[in-house]
């Protein structure tokens, strides 16, 4: 008998229960077709069979190759890997939960207890908590450096120095660091660098090939692009790369389909929507910077940003978040009645869609900085007709008045 007729009659003797469940995971074919999309398909999966016991004991001595498991980097979540790290020009790279996750772990897999971690002082808020909360718990030691530092980073440099951690330009406050001085000073030293590269996106900028070892992406933001994943990313050159695939696997951290779909969906058009958020952010915060209501516009591409040059040098592009400082005069109050004002700017936190949004903080960055205590409103540009928020805003700015 054939082998094909001995399942037939298999599977007429089984019960309907069995039989439905024989149906359900035919192959990789859905009621016999192999369906042939441009997009990929979604694996929901804790179990994967393997095809035979020799595969499953190959498993056992973690000889296998492929996912074993669905905490293993399924194929969507590799796919979206394998996109970033070709954006980022890195040699392998991982995806996280969240953008803080990402920072989280990179911090974690490379430092040990009794290290000591520089990191720029205008890093993203959640990740100086983490910082000041969690490291010390681990004997981890992180003291902060000015968000434009430089050269003079060396003074700073311990001998249990693990990381310098950078962002630039930084949370809020856009300072931009000089990276190829600071990457110059770590390697000669030994010290790992990594980079908070969410602003510029490895479009705009390529930090691996500036000499830094590690830079992380906030998927979240302009990588996926519609205010509906949240995801980060961990890429690193080679020399960190072992660490990184051990430490990874042996944390079995791992990133959902449906989030690894929507993200590989945004990156499709992330070039497109970027070359939008940059033209329409620079032409308002170019405008912001003639309003008399305006004291100082927080942007890297304007000429008056204190590291112009840095990001001339650098950067291959501004995305489409910036700040500006409003005058002294106006109240607590009267900037609340600007952002109530506004009808185009959602009010809330995370940037990158295309919505565009707005935000009220102080500056709260080192005391020898004549920005600090003052109010910041930060804006996300999203991808609506340029003319029609510079309009939004210029009504708004009457409302500082009232
Ligand atoms: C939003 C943000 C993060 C964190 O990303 P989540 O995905 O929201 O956790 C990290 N760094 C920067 C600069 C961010 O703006």
């Amino acid at each position: 008998m054939l082998i094909s007729d001995l399942l037939y009659h298999l599977k007429q003797k089984m019960k309907k229960k069995t039989r439905f469940i024989q149906n359900s995971c035919d192959d990789k074919r859905v009621n016999n077709q192999l369906l042939n999309t441009i997009n990929p398909p979604l694996f929901h999966a804790s179990t994967v069979l393997f095809d035979s016991c020799e595969d499953l004991l190959k498993a056992n001595a973690g000889e296998y190759k492929g996912a074993v498991y669905g905490t293993d980097r399924l194929p969507l979540q590799v796919m979206v890997e394998e996109a970033i790290n070709e954006l980022e020009s890195g040699a392998i790279t991982r995806v996280f939960p969240s953008g803080i996750s990402a920072i989280q772990h990179s911090l974690l897999a490379f430092v040990d207890s009794g290290q000591h971690v520089l990191m720029v002082e205008n890093a993203y808020s959640p990740t100086k908590r983490f910082s000041d909360r969690v490291m010390p718990r681990f004997g981890i030691e992180v003291e902060y450096v000015p968000g434009d530092i430089g050269a003079e980073i060396e003074e700073r440099i311990r001998p249990e120095t693990a990381v310098i951690f950078l962002e630039s330009p930084g949370s809020n406050t856009f300072e931009i660091q000089d990276i190829r001085a600071i990457a110059e000073i770590a390697r000669e030293k030994g010290i790992l660098t990594v980079i908070d590269n969410t602003w510029a996106t490895p479009l705009f900028l390529q930090p691996l090939s500036l000499g830094l070892d590690i830079s992380i992406q906030s998927v979240t933001k302009y990588l996926s692009g519609h205010s509906d994943v949240l995801m980060g990313s961990v890429t690193a050159n080679e020399a960190c790369s072992a660490r990184l695939t051990d430490y990874y696997r042996d944390l079995e951290i791992f990133a959902g389909q449906e989030e690894c779909y929507k993200a590989l969906r945004g990156i499709k058009t992330l070039a497109l929507r970027l070359k939008q958020h940059q033209a329409s952010a620079l032409e308002l915060a170019t405008w912001l910077e003639k309003q008399p209501q305006v004291e100082q516009v927080l942007h890297p591409a304007l000429p008056s940003h204190p590291q112009h040059k840095l990001w001339q040098r650098d950067f291959s592009g501004a995305s489409g978040l910036f700040a500006m400082i409003p005058g002294d005069q106006y109240s607590e109050r009267q900037l609340a009645n600007f952002v109530n004002a506004l009808q185009l700017f959602g009010i809330g936190y995370s940037w990158g869609g295309y919505k565009s949004l707005v935000t009220l903080g102080r500056y709260d960055r080192s005391s020898t900085n004549s920005l600090n205590g003052k109010y910041v409103l930060r804006f996300n540009i999203g991808l609506e007709d340029v003319g029609d928020l510079q309009n939004d805003i210029a009504q708004a700015l009457d409302y500082l008045e009232k």
